[in-house]
This record gives structure tokens, sequence and C-alpha cells, in this order.
């Protein structure tokens, strides 16, 4: 009989979305006509920027052309598309990035589980409570990890905890770790890292030997000047870190697909023979064997974002969210409840009333007001006592969940 990578049975049921969906649905069943507004996934709602499309369409015809047809492109991405990247997200801003430092993919989440394959098995992992599921999961069905505990949280890993006594960015670590992933701006918290926070990091990484994780889905939403977009921005980063990007939340590219992980030429880690080996080569070496590249045509989409219209598209739609959370802000903050986030970033963060769990907070909200948000207690035991509200959502809904919440107050 066939096995199976027994990994995945120490993964918790009852993963945070699928228990949203049950708990709405059962909602839903028993009050029909009750209009459901829902703040709750991390997904966009705004349609792609007219740039993108003219330019999917336009690949389009070049694949209906003998002579400008494309069949397998690079696996690494084409050079147009990460010349681009490379001058305006990092050379611009002062990052001494190449284009053959980035890799095009299908997506971060994708390329945040996918990285595990080219680091050692026995690697001290630190990850943030609460944190983006997906990098405690991955690890979890790598192996990296034993059981969970009953508060969710798996032995082997180390959790840094962060809530608003540290600003929400963590501490760093007294022990000695080897991978540690980062998410700025904080899904799920919105918070943002200074410069001096990063600047820490980098200096803990470089005296460890470490490797941060860099998760910058959300760079596009900082409005601030004085927050660093890419960890790059640090010196010393070039020696210890990944940086994970995606066109997914700045241009509406979450159903399309396409992302791009740096991965610099001179990063190194050890071989179990003690040797430094370039991360590069392996990551290069993973892609050209495990993927075959993103669409020609999505690549020329993600293109038009650099383009002048692309820009200003770009740049209207991430000034739309942020205006959404600017108002979930007034409004709640209005109602009475203390808020986090929210300002560099698309997501608002609520501490829960009155000492109400997460998920009480969660039933509270769809009753009173039928709205949906997420639970904090969904990412981490840390988050218990918060909760998510995201600003994708269209301007109406926004203003519509808003009066229902304040006219409700708990
Ligand atoms: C949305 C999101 C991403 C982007 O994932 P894609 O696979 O590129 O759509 C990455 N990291 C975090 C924390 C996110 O919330």
């Amino acid at each position: 009989m066939a096995t199976i990578n027994d990994n995945y049975l120490k993964l918790k049921a009852g993963y945070l979305f699928p228990e949203i969906a049950r708990r709405v649905k059962t909602f839903a069943a028993a009050n029909p006509d009750a209009p459901i507004i829902k703040l709750g996934i991390g997904d966009v709602t705004e349609p792609l920027p007219e740039a993108c499309r003219s330019a999917m369409i336009k690949a389009i015809e070049d694949m209906g052309d003998r002579s400008t047809f494309k069949g397998y492109g690079p696996e690494q991405g084409y050079l147009w598309l990460r010349e681009k990247i490379a001058q305006h997200d990092f050379q611009a801003k002062g990052c001494d990035i190449d284009a053959s430092e980035i890799f095009i993919s299908d997506g971060s989440k994708c390329d945040c589980g996918n990285i595990l394959d080219i680091l050692g098995d026995d690697n001290k992992i630190a990850v943030t409570d609460p944190v983006y599921p997906v990098y405690v999961d991955t690890n979890v069905m790598a192996g990296r990890t034993g059981e969970a505990n009953d508060k969710g949280e798996y032995e082997g890993l180390v959790y840094l905890p962060i809530s608003a006594d540290n600003n929400f960015t963590a501490q760093i670590p007294t022990e000695k770790v080897d991978l540690i992933y980062l998410c700025f701006p904080n899904n799920p918290t919105g918070a943002t890292a200074t410069k001096e926070h990063l600047q820490a990091w980098v200096k803990y990484a470089r005296e460890n030997n470490s490797l941060l994780l860099f998760d910058a889905a959300y760079e596009a939403f900082i409005t601030d000047p004085e927050i660093p977009h890419s960890i790059y921005e640090i010196e010393g980063a070039k020696d210890c870190a990944i940086e994970f990007r995606s066109f997914s939340k700045n241009a509406g590219f979450t159903g399309t697909r396409c992302a791009l992980t740096v991965v610099p030429k001179n990063l190194t880690g050890k071989a179990k023979d003690g040797s430094d080996v370039e991360i590069w080569k392996l990551w290069n070496r993973r892609q050209a064997t495990k993927f075959n590249g993103v669409s020609y045509i999505v690549q020329r989409g993600a293109e038009a974002v650099y383009s002048e219209a692309g820009q200003s598209q770009t740049k209207a739609l991430i000034s739309f969210y942020l205006e959404n959370a600017k108002i979930i802000r007034e409004k709640l903050t209005t109602a009475g409840l203390q808020v986090y986030g929210g300002v560099n970033a698309p997501y608002v963060w609520v501490k829960t009333p009155n000492g109400l769990s997460s998920w009480d907070f969660f039933d509270k909200l769809l009753q009173n007001a039928n709205v949906v948000g997420t639970p904090g207690s969904g990412f981490g035991a840390a988050g218990e006592g918060y909760f998510r509200i995201s600003a994708f959502n269209s301007r109406e809904n926004v203003n519509e969940a808003m009066s229902r919440i304040t006219a409700n107050p708990f």
C-alpha cells in the first residue's frame, strides 16, 4: 500500500477560513434575508488596471501569430520583466538588486512554501504570533515541526509574540534561530516596521548566520516615506535575506497570478560538510526543475504595472483601499473600539471589546451587524482578543458595514 506524508496529519483541523465559512453558512441558512457583508478574507475586489488588461490582450494576439508566438519561457521569468522590476522596485530605491537575482513566479504563497525545498530540515525556525498561516503550515507539511498543542502551537517552532505592547513588532530573540519569517506591512495586524527595527533584524541575522524570509506583499500600501519598502534598503541585508513580492495586492493579480522572489547572488547557506553554498544556485536549480515559468500573457500584464499608465492606475487602486481602511479605522474608533494598523496597510486590527474572545466577537458581529471579519486567534494564540477587518471591498460595502457596526455598540 502506498503511504502518505504523515506530516499533513499534524495540521490543525478546522482551519480558520473553512470554520468562518461554516459559521457564515449556518447563520445565512437561519437568516436567509440577512444582507451579509464580508470583510474577512484578504482578497482584492476591484477590477484589474486597464494598462494590465490591454497588455494581456496584446500578448494574446502575439500568441496568435507565428512570428510572435511564445512557447516555454525562461523558468526564471522573461528578462524584460525582471529588468523592469529590478529598476523600478529596487534600484530606483537605492537597493543594489540585479535582474538576475529576481525570479518570477505564480505567487508568493507558493514561493514561501517552495523555498523550504532548498533549506535544511535542521534549521531552527521563528515566526511571529499572530502570523500569516502559510509560513507555519508549510513547515508542518515539510516535517520541520512536531505536533501542535491545544493552543495550536507546533513543537519545534519559536513563536515571537506581537501585540500592542511591542507595537506589533517582535522582540529580537535572545536565542539563536536560523530562519525568521517577517512580513511588513503585516498580515494580519497591519503593522509596519521602522528602518531601525529592520536594521536590528539584519544585525541579528548577520551575527547569527540566520536567513530572513521577508514577505513584502503589501509594500505598495506604504505611504509614509520613512518606512522601508524592501529589506534591501537596510545595509547588509543582501547577505542575509530573501524577499517575496507579489502583484496580487498592488495590481489586483490575486486571480491572475504573478509574483517574484529576490535571491541575492552572494547569499549563502551551510552544507552538511560545512561548506558555504550559494542559495541562488539552489533556487535557480529548483525552479528550472520543478517550475516552467509564468504564462507569457500574465508576465506582459505584470510588465504593464511599470508603464506610466500602469503606475497611476495601481496607485489609484491602492489609494482606494487605503481610503477604505481609513473609514474603517475612524468608524470603529467612533464606535469605541481600539484599532491598530490600516494606515500603511489594508488591514485594521481591532481589540475585541469587553474581554470578548475573538470567536465571540466574530459571532456578535455576524449576529448584530451581519458583518464577517476574521478572528485574530485564527492567526495564532497571541491573536486571541483581536479581530482583523479587511479594507478590500467596495466603498458601498465598507460604508454600510461601518454604519451597522456603529449603530450596534457592544
Ligand atoms: C496575499 C499575500 C501574499 C500574496 O500571495 P500570492 O500567492 O502572491 O497571491 C503573500 N503574503 C501574504 C502575507 C499575503 O497576505
